[in-house]
């Protein structure tokens, strides 16, 4: 109970946040990126980690379905690995 949320915590519970959300879904539909309809969950453009003040931003969130979030969060991190 005395446990400090951080902001994203917060925000994720928070009803503007949520109310982002269903209409990313509502624009969306369906995965950005297979035109998957299941599974579906919200990737955050640029990351929220670097930019919290967009973590709300319609425009920094797309719908995409849990494998192909995988995978871009998967490609990040090559991309890091092989930046020579
Ligand atoms: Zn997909
Ligand atoms: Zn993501």
């Amino acid at each position: 109970m005395n446990r400090k949320l951080s902001n994203w915590e917060r925000l994720k519970n928070d009803a503007s946040y949520k109310f982002a959300e269903q209409e990313v879904y509502k624009r969306d539909k369906c995965c950005r990126i297979c035109k998957s309809v299941t599974d579906l969950t919200i990737h955050h453009i640029k990351s929220r980690k670097e930019y919290p003040w967009l973590a709300a931003d319609e425009d920094n969130m797309i719908v995409v379905c849990r494998n192909c979030h995988t995978n871009i969060h998967r490609s990040k991190h090559s991309n890091r690995k092989v930046n020579k």
